[in-house]
């Protein structure tokens, strides 16, 4: 057996953001014994999953569930929408947008990509610039990431849909929200987005391996058109197979029965709520950077992330050898700075199966790792979180009504 933990007694803390910590009710559902995938059980399953996954997308549009990561569903958006040769106009928002991008390339797009500096979101008027230019409607779709990861910066997507209106402009809309559906509102019907891709691991609080594609009628009907060869990512087929609640090869039956579980969870908590609860984490967490007299690496407040932090590290001093040292010492994972943000950030996550004393836990480990490490910072940024989260908790007491 693998050494998973590094401490052999309490629970690991997974403060990356995703994959995330998975709810025990979760873990149970996923180990009922697997069902035959062509049988009346599993139908319900089916037809459960796809309708209550639309109410987290704020959808009325079909969802296609692969089995497969976030890169596989980026990949199903791309070939579906679009044909070869293409024009593509991509923001760099960071690493994922970065990595969309060069898959757009492998695929044989024409990716564009609007320049940006890793600390801030997608500049609407750049896009709706841009579109106003294109008078032979070269460009096929505009592709945004709505939280960019590696950054924890999050993007308008209902401004990016006024610019393309604004433009006059038929391109389609696609947008990824991996790190962003049901842990950040998102809204695909009324933010009018033509494609939107998702992922299990991260808000949906499941492990890796589901991939999804929520689908407007003019994406389907971009499909019908679309002259890339593909044949596991059709829309079609599985839509149609989803009809009866079954797919056209072997889905994921597990990971289903976990996916029903964590619907289960979210929707009885009620979607505002999640919403409401990763806001105060967000600004609980960034109460504690401020107080410890570190950056943000988000440059705009408007723009700040609820679901992660990335906090930049003082000149001179590595991140990850602080999060080697919280490791070692905490047994808490933090998130990496992945590529050109290597070293220079650390990335906390406060997303998914997650409450008030988990992250005053997580930032408890984060204060004590900066005094251990020797990394600048003023004491109290615990303190700052702990005052935040008390006055958000300041209502009735149990027992008493709420005055009228
Ligand atoms: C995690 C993530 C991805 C990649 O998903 P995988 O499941 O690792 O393939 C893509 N985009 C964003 C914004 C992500 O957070």
């Amino acid at each position: 057996m693998l050494k998973r933990n590094s401490h052999p007694a309490g629970r690991h803390f997974l403060q990356i953001p995703g994959p995330t910590n998975v709810p025990d009710g979760v873990l149970r559902a996923i180990d009922y014994p697997t069902i035959d995938h062509r049988g009346p059980e599993f139908a319900a399953l089916g037809r459960k999953v796809l309708a209550e996954i639309r109410q987290v997308f704020q959808t009325r549009q079909p969802v296609v569930i692969y089995p497969g990561s976030g890169t596989g569903a980026w990949e199903a958006a791309l070939v579906n929408a679009l044909s070869p040769g293409d024009t593509v106009l991509m923001v760099e928002t960071g690493h994922f947008a970065s990595l969309w991008k060069k898959m757009a390339g492998n695929l044989g797009l024409q990716p564009e990509f609007i320049a940006g500096d890793w600390r801030s979101g997608v500049d609407a008027s750049r896009i709706e610039a841009r579109l106003a230019e294109d008078k032979a409607r070269a460009i096929k779709a505009v592709c945004v990431v709505h939280n960019e990861t590696s950054t924890g910066v999050t993007s308008d997507i209902a401004a990016v849909r006024r610019a393309i209106d604004s433009a006059g402009h038929p391109a389609l809309l696609l947008v990824d929200t991996i790190s962003s559906l049901a842990s950040i509102d998102y809204r695909h019907d009324e933010w009018g987005v033509d494609v939107t891709v998702g992922g299990s691991q991260k808000g949906l609080m499941l492990p890796p391996g589901l991939g999804f594609n929520a689908v407007s009628e003019k994406a389907l009907a971009a499909a019908g058109r679309s002259r890339f060869p593909r044949s596991y990512w059709r829309w079609d087929e599985i839509i149609e197979a989803n009809q009866g609640g079954y797919w056209p090869y072997t889905p994921s039956t597990n990971l289903l029965y976990g996916l029903s579980a964590a619907l289960d969870q979210l929707l009885a908590e009620g979607l505002p709520n999640v919403f409401a609860r990763h806001r105060r984490f967000g600004e609980a967490t960034r109460a504690a950077v401020r107080a410890w007299g570190l950056e943000i690496l988000c440059r705009n407040p408007a723009e700040y992330s609820d679901s992660l932090t990335a906090v930049v590290m003082p000149d001179g001093h590595d991140a990850d050898a602080l999060r080697a040292l919280i490791l070692e010492k905490f047994d808490m994972s933090l998130g990496t700075g992945l590529s050109k943000l290597k070293g220079r950030v650390f990335r906390i996550g406060h997303l998914g199966d997650f409450n008030d004393l988990t992250l005053m836990g997580a930032l408890a480990g984060v204060e004590m790792g900066l005094a251990l490490a020797g990394v600048p910072h003023r004491a109290g940024g615990v303190q700052a979180a702990m005052d935040r989260l008390r006055a958000a908790a300041v209502g009735p007491l149990p027992g008493e009504r709420k005055a009228a």
